[in-house]
């Protein structure tokens, strides 16, 4: 496992998927999104999506032992050894704990941090009009970024849905966990020099060229 080593965390709508998906593409690297892993496996009703779907339903974090195991058997896999994209862990001090530790076993820190960011009002307007293909996971947004064929994926063809957890009930409750079980995790990462601050408010591209320069920066 070696090349690019970085996580994305942020608030829900922040734009980590998104720009996940554009450094995978430069980089050659895995990306590896929880939460799509986890919605993939509630659909397809393996035991870890039986396990885990009423937390995604509620906004609610998976139980942190669950996180841990998933992303350390993800990140053994060959295509994680041209580096790794992490995008949606860790989501609190024990994932990032956890991370830390088996990242240091196999010698290959974390490089960047990257903290995407943005207000509340624009998160919200992003996250009740997201479309998410149910194939790939490419995101659109009916207003911001429409597909060109109204309910087809443009990258794959597959097809468009709005999610559960992006309706407006359970966007509230996903900010606040936002707030009181990931946000910490700024700390922890100014603390080993790691956090790069990035304003996600812009269009797709705009935000692409701040990450970019993010981890062409070092250290800050
Ligand atoms: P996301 O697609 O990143 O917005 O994640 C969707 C949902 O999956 C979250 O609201 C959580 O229920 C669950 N989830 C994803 N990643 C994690 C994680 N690292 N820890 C706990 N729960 C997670």
């Amino acid at each position: 496992m070696s090349g690019l080593r970085v996580i994305f965390f942020g608030p829900p709508g922040a734009g980590k998927g998104t720009q996940a998906k554009l450094l995978e593409r430069e980089f050659g690297a895995c990306q590896v999104s929880t939460g799509e892993i986890l919605r993939k496996a509630a659909r397809a009703e393996t035991s870890l999506g039986k396990q885990t779907s009423g937390y995604l339903s509620r906004g609610d974090l998976v139980p942190d032992d669950v996180m841990v195991k998933l992303v350390a058997e993800r990140l053994k896999k060959p295509d994680c050894k041209a580096g790794f994209i992490l995008d949606g862990f860790p989501r609190t001090i024990a994932q990032a704990d956890d991370l830390e530790r088996m990242l240091k076993k196999d010698g290959l820190p974390l490089e960047h941090a990257l903290g995407l960011n943005a207000p509340n009002d624009v998160l919200i307007k992003r996250l009740s009009g997201r479309r998410t293909c149910r194939n790939c996971g490419s995101m659109f947004h009916a207003v911001f970024n429409p597909p060109t064929k109204d309910g087809v994926c443009d990258r794959c063809g597959g097809e468009l849905y709005q999610r559960d957890d992006d309706r407006e009930e359970q966007i509230a409750a996903r900010l606040r966990v936002y707030e009181e079980q990931t946000a910490p995790l700024k700390d922890y990462y100014r603390k080993r020099r790691l956090l790069r601050e990035i304003n996600g408010v812009g269009s797709v591209d705009e935000v692409r060229q701040r990450v970019f320069r993010a981890i062409g920066d070092g250290a800050k």
